[in-house]
């Protein structure tokens, strides 16, 4: 049942103004608009609870975070509800995303309770060396406070509320104030609702979870701003994430964003793998960016080609695949309307040819394709930007030294992919070094979307994939963004942290 609150440290409250959903069917709730206020009795909660949250043990964390994984299962029919209301993603990928959600609770649980995280690190005194004795060292990794979350709108449930920043901010001992999407505030109530239910069966402080919705641009920049609060999660747009990372970087005290933003995830396929399997490149290329209508954010967005008949093949397989797709409802109507002008504004960039117009009705789109060369796309910066949505860029190069080329002209990026042949080893071994320096994973032979959560993930890279080098949002290593070393100099044994 939906409340249409905030929950501000345990409780749930209304505000003096409202705003209402935007469902793709049914008709659209109310919520409570948030203030600077919410966000001030948000940040002063979580600064209360952490004290005793950070300096609870990791099993009663652990705990935690199973019980908000099964509180959020035991809302499982009306998350999947409301989420494909308000979303328009069909129900089976809502059910999927949850499990996704739980079990990144539950693998942190895991995580916390093996320990390795804290990386502990232990310099014994030695009293007799000289010139100099050395004193009692020891390192350990400890929380850093409030932290902020900002959910993404194309995934209302693994990247949301009780998504991988918030399991890992909770893991690591930090109270969360998450501001609410105002493209998925029901599904970002109920999924508060589960969290609150599983903090007061944990018996918790009432701070250690806030949820304050929007409904206003404000509330975001009061959150970032605001002295209590010490670091930020954000998944989203460029546009929005610069903004409050430049926030964040203008305040008296200055704290890390850990923003993850646009990528286009670029495929580079290579000579020996397109004359073996051209066609089928072009048709799996088609449906890794089509997929959840094209709103991944390492959505193969850029296909870099050489000149030549096996590129045509694999051209036309994506255009058959493309062709017959029909129209899907894409998150908002904002993002269909941001959409369309990109596939138009590339269409009409000089040297890109139009393959495939995407039909465009509110906020249901189809996928487009376009075509260009490299030389243009050098040439051309804007090319080199994201279009979110089911678009797709091929870009033609004259020989393997374009490729590299533009392999050197990249922005950073989540994802960067080769579809390659034992033949294509030399190349393979050219681009690489330079991919690396450009993207947090490197794949061969697959589609990026799809991102495993696991010890070994990286989602994350350079900017503007991401604000911060060294992050990841997806996988065990985010803990460490809501962690910072500690050296603990001689502290008698009985005034350290139970961990050391
Ligand atoms: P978004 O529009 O940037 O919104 C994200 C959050 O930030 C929302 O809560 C939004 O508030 C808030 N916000 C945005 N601009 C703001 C500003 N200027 N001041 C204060 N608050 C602001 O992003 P989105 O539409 O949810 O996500 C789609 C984008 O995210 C795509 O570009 C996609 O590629 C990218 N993405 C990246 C990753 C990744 O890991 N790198 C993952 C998923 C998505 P409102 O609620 O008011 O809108």
């Amino acid at each position: 049942m939906l409340t249409g609150k905030h929950l501000i440290a345990g409780q749930w409250v209304a505000g003096p103004a409202i705003f209402q959903s935007s469902p793709v069917s049914g008709s659209p709730d109310t919520f409570a608009v948030g203030t600077n206020d919410h966000v001030a009795d948000a940040a002063a909660g979580a600064e209360a609870a952490f004290p005793s949250y950070s300096d609870s043990s990791r099993t009663q964390r652990a705990a935690f975070l199973n019980r908000i994984a099964a509180e959020i299962d035991a809302r499982g029919d009306a998350i999947t509800a409301i989420g494909s209301r308000e979303t328009g993603l069909p129900e089976a990928r809502l059910i999927n995303e949850r499990g996704r959600t739980v079990g990144q609770l539950e693998l942190f649980a895991r995580h916390i309770e093996a320990g390795d995280y804290l990386d502990r690190r232990h310099d014994p005194a030695l009293p007799d060396r000289q010139p100099l004795p050395r004193s009692d060292l020891r390192l350990l990794q400890r929380p850093l406070g409030p932290v902020a979350v900002f959910g993404a709108s194309n995934f209302p449930l693994a990247f949301s509320v009780a998504g991988g920043d918030t399991a890992a901010a909770l893991a690591a001992g930090c109270p969360v104030v998450v501001k609410g999407h105002s493209a998925h505030p029901g599904t970002g109530e109920l999924v508060a609702q589960a969290i609150d239910a599983a903090r007061r069966a944990c018996n918790l402080h009432p701070g250690v979870f806030s949820f304050v919705q929007g409904g206003n641009r404000e509330v975001g920049a009061a959150l970032v701003q605001h002295p209590l609060i010490k670091a930020v999660g954000f998944t989203g747009s460029l546009s929005g994430g610069r903004a409050l990372f430049d926030l964040c970087a203008q305040r008296p005290e200055p704290i890390p964003f850990f923003g993850e933003l646009g990528s286009v995830n670029p495929m580079f396929l290579l000579p020996a793998a397109m004359s073996a399997r051209a066609a089928n490149i072009g048709k799996g290329w088609a449906a890794s960016l089509t997929m959840g209508v094209g709103q991944f954010c390492t959505n193969p967005g850029v296909a870099v080609v050489m000149e030549g008949p096996d590129t045509d093949i694999f051209t036309a397989a994506a255009l058959a695949s493309l062709q017959t797709a029909a129209e899907q409802a894409m998150l908002t109507e904002a993002i269909a309307s941001a959409y369309r002008q990109g596939v138009e504004k590339f269409a009409q960039a000089a040297g890109v040819q139009q393959l495939l117009a995407a039909n465009c009705s509110r906020r249901a789109v189809s996928p487009a394709i376009h075509i260009t060369t490299a030389r243009q796309w050098l040439a051309n910066p804007e090319l080199s930007e994201e279009v979110f949505g089911p678009f797709g860029l091929i870009v033609k190069a004259a020989d393997f030294s374009e490729m590299l080329a533009i392999a050197k002209a990249l922005h950073g990026q989540l994802t960067c992919t080769l579809q390659l042949e034992p033949a294509d080893a030399e190349q393979a071994r050219q681009l690489l070094p330079i991919l690396e320096r450009k993207a947090g994973r490197l794949l061969a032979n697959g589609f990026p979307t799809g991102v495993e959560v696991c010890d070994s993930m990286v989602h994350g890279g350079p900017y503007p994939a991401s604000t911060n080098f060294g992050a990841t949002s997806v996988g065990t290593m985010a803990i460490r963004r809501f962690l910072r070393p500690v050296c603990y100099q001689d502290i008698p044994q009985e005034l350290l942290p139970a961990d050391c």
